[in-house]
């Protein structure tokens, strides 16, 4: 049987970022990357906004504050050093309202102490940034930047194949056994052996800490997000990245606007609870999630807590027109007719067992192994640090 010293579940873009990490620190170590589809980066990875975000919008002390302002900088430098196309366009939070003047002195503050420069504008400065937007006040942030995620976990795939990393896709594990000197860990068609494991199994990272005995206190609430695409002769109106202002009661930023390196405008998503954990399709629906979800008591009290919010975005996600509504607040000239059906993506969120969304990153350490068991947005842009991170936490375990 192959042995390694250290086995990834996950091939998305925290999966291979620490696989990078790892070849880097422990050059002889002996890695696989163990990824059940077909290719790397298939779910969140691969179907994101895209962006390389400043770290702007998270509480001050947060790991998301902290891995988030560190990984804008090393993402765009790993672009740069490897040709990966991105762009550094900045970007503009709005307020549109009066009640939303104060948040935004406050998210202004924010920024400050998470050490990330922004400008504030006036009403008539947003105009000359962009020329189709409205809102009372607003503040640009000049480091956010764009950027294909998929593109660039491949590139880290390729790196850990340099580095003499092993890869293997369309690989699903399934049972991971504890031995007294290792892990035995069996996929569909093969098993291996292996000294530690990295659990980055996003949607399915709880399943996988189940699968070790692992209690994690949390599991994973599967939050679909749908996109529009504004339609060609519209895409003028929109010319870098245009964000409302948050709800601070929830984890997510709030449907925007986001110019793609195509040159395409992406508009969304939006936020609601689904019974599939990969199912990208509206209404999708898979039993065992489903019953899952429905058992737990956390669903509940999370469903009682926020049964007005999710309503809202769950009525939006069946109505254009109230959907666009919201975004008529930022770019009035928009018509129902301008957006026509795009990508949707799900967010793997962890849920934890009292009823709340767990805001920050969560990583924990179990027997021989590490479980990323929260890594929602901002975690694409904060992929590099957290490769760091985890290879530090192995080493704090006694990893040589
Ligand atoms: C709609 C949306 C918009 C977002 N926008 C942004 C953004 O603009 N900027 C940003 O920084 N972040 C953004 N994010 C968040 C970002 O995409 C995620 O934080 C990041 O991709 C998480 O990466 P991951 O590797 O943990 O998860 P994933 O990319 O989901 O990878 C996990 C991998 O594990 C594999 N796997 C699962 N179970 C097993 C198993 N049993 N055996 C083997 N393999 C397994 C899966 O197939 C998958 O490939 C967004 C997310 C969504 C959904």
């Amino acid at each position: 049987m192959p042995r390694y010293d250290v086995a990834i579940v996950g091939g998305g873009i925290v999966g291979l970022s620490v696989g990078w990490a790892i070849t880097r620190r422990h050059p002889k170590a002996r890695i696989l990357v163990l990824e059940k589809e077909h290719c790397w980066g298939h779910h969140q990875t691969g179907n994101n906004s895209g962006e390389i975000h400043s770290g702007i919008h998270y509480q001050p002390g947060s790991l998301k504050a902290q891995l988030c302002r560190d990984g804008n900088q090393a993402m765009v430098q790993f672009c740069r050093d490897y040709g990966i196309p991105h762009e550094v366009c900045g970007k503009l939070i709005v307020a549109t309202e009066q009640d939303e003047l104060h948040p935004l002195e406050r998210l202004y503050e924010r920024g400050r102490l998470n050490g990330i420069a922004a400008m504030k504008l006036r009403s008539e400065e947003i105009r000359e940034i962009e020329a189709h937007c409205t809102g009372l006040a607003a503040l640009r942030v000049p480091t956010t930047a764009i950027v294909s995620y998929r593109r660039v976990a491949e590139t880290f795939a390729d790196l850990i194949q340099k580095g003499n990393g092993e890869l293997q896709l369309d690989k699903e594990v399934k049972r991971i056994t504890v031995l007294p000197f290792g892990l035995l860990i069996e996929s569909s068609s093969a098993s291996y052996e292996s000294r530690f494991l990295i659990n980055c199994a996003g949607l399915q990272c709880d399943r996988i800490a189940r699968l070790m005995g692992i209690r994690t206190g949390m599991r994973i609430i599967p939050i679909r997000g749908q996109y529009y695409l504004l339609r060609g002769e519209k895409q003028h109106l929109v010319n870098g990245l245009i964000y409302p202002m948050p709800n601070p009661c929830y984890p997510f930023l709030g449907a925007h606007f986001n110019r793609l390196l195509s040159g395409e405008v992406r508009v969304g998503p939006n936020a609601v609870v689904a019974f599939k954990r990969e199912g990208y399709r509206k209404m999708e629906f898979d039993i065992q999630d489903s019953m899952e979800l429905l058992a737990c008591r956390a669903f509940w009290i999370f469903a009682r807590q926020n049964w007005r919010e999710e309503g809202r975005e769950m009525l939006c996600a069946f109505s254009k027109t109230l959907f666009l509504r919201r975004l008529q607040r930022l770019i009035p000239e928009i018509r129902p007719t301008d957006l026509v059906a795009g990508q949707a993506g799900v967010r793997a969120q962890a849920l934890m067992d009292d009823g709340r969304l767990m805001d920050d990153f969560l990583i924990l350490q179990g027997p021989r192994s590490i479980h990323i068991c929260n890594a929602p947005s901002p975690a694409a842009t904060a992929s590099i640090p957290i490769g760091n991170a985890v290879v530090d936490c192995m080493q704090e375990q006694g990893f040589t």
